[in-house]
């Protein structure tokens, strides 16, 4: 796209006339398109007014979150209150047995994970699902570990016996193993407690495992669920070694963000071993965003738990309404338990941009987040409709 104006020549125009112009032009298309969109799980309904005033401030979370910097406007405080908050939801116990940050991204989080686990097992082999998000084989790439691969079912978990099959023939070696906590393409949740005890089985003991939970959706989702099977829950009592989520999917937050909770264990290896000139280098950026940890604990203190257990229900809910109104026109859709993604079949180009789709082969999904209400699903539907059955008929979920 190009960013200025047609009307506006930058060689005539004064630079203050192109910026209003194009600033403007960007706030009519994003107004624009935040009210269609459907495909990203992205939390649009949060309130940054709070906040706006701080945009006349360089906000630097340097080092370590618990150490701090000299550098004064800074928000370490407010950053630790984050990641307590967090700690409870995961079901942290003892909060000085763990490490938290807030970061770029979930992207950030899984490979700082990933980084700590190969320190601490030396030459580990990592083993994911293929419907793990590609930011998991992406940081065995950059950090060199070999990464395996372990099918998953139709409907996008783990299958515990490829995993078993896949562990057994490694057992001599250190494992990492990366769970997700809500797929990327089918909101499926991984059985966290059967694959603990796949490893068990096969006697990979905790020494030599490091087990992550890559819950950048559902993290914030699952723990705020009535009835919840506790296998899939994202809780530290499974014994797991690390959970990251983002912050501007379902927490919702202005801009990319994200937080890692870690074993404390873990990250004061590093701290003393690879670090030996700062021992507070504990952290894959050195400025981190202090803007994010505001918009974080923004979002955290004034929806409480109340607040994320609603949008948990009310989301929830909506999924199934959305999946059973597909149904009824014999659409065939996925929806996972506790899941708020809804896959069917992809759709005519025209839809995939308007709602703005995220697809995978002959699939698409929409993702029923808290900004996603009756009425925009009812449009989608009809649109969907309309134009079903002319969409493939194929088998499509295989
Ligand atoms: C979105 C997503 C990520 C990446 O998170 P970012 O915050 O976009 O970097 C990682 N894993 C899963 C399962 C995701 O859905």
């Amino acid at each position: 796209m190009k960013l200025t104006c047609d009307i506006l020549d930058t060689r005539l125009s004064k630079p203050d006339v192109i910026i209003d112009a194009t600033l403007d032009r960007l706030r009519n298309k994003f107004v624009d398109r935040r009210k269609k969109h459907l495909g990203y799980p992205y939390n649009l309904d949060f309130d940054a007014e709070p906040i706006s005033q701080f945009g006349e401030f360089l906000i630097n979370n340097l080092g370590d979150p618990y150490v701090g910097s000299h550098y004064g406007t800074e928000v370490s405080c407010v950053e630790r209150d984050v990641v307590d908050w967090i700690m409870r939801a995961w079901e942290c116990g003892d909060p000085e047995e763990y490490w938290g940050a807030v970061g770029a991204s979930g992207t950030e989080g899984n490979l700082w994970a990933i980084y700590l686990a190969r320190e601490t097992l030396g030459n580990p082999v990592l083993v994911h699902s293929k419907e793990a998000h590609y930011s998991v084989p992406k940081a065995a790439k950059i950090l060199r570990i070999e990464a395996l691969t372990c099918e998953a079912d139709h409907t996008g978990a783990i299958c515990p016996d490829a995993l078993r099959e896949v562990i057994q023939a490694n057992r001599h070696r250190c494992v990492i193993l990366a769970l997700t906590c809500g797929t990327t393409m089918k909101g499926a949740h991984d059985d966290i407690a059967s694959c603990i005890s796949v490893l068990d089985q096969v006697g990979i003991d905790p020494s030599r495992r490091f087990v992550h939970v890559d819950g950048a959706l559902n993290a914030m989702v699952l723990p705020f669920v009535d009835g919840l099977p506790s296998g899939i829950r994202p809780s530290f009592r499974h014994g797991i070694d690390s959970i990251s989520t983002s912050g501007h999917k379902m927490i919702g937050t202005p801009m990319p963000c994200g937080v890692l909770v870690v074993r404390r264990e873990h990250v004061r290896r590093v701290a003393s071993t690879v670090s030996y000139l700062r021992s507070d280098d504990t952290t894959l950026m050195g400025s981190r965003n202090g803007h994010a940890v505001l918009a974080i604990w923004n979002r955290l203190t004034r929806l409480g738990i109340a607040g994320f257990r609603h949008f948990a229900r009310t989301c929830i809910e909506r999924a199934d309404g959305f999946a059973g109104a597909l149904r009824s026109e014999s659409v065939p859709v996925l929806l996972n338990p506790c899941s708020l993604t809804v896959v069917f079949p992809k759709p005519s180009e025209r839809l995939v941009n308007e709602y703005q789709l995220a697809c995978h082969g002959n699939c698409a999904h929409a993702i029923v987040m808290p900004n996603v209400k009756a009425d925009l699903i009812d449009r989608f539907v009809g649109d969907f409709i309309a134009e079903w059955p002319c969409n493939s008929r194929q088998k499509v979920f295989s």
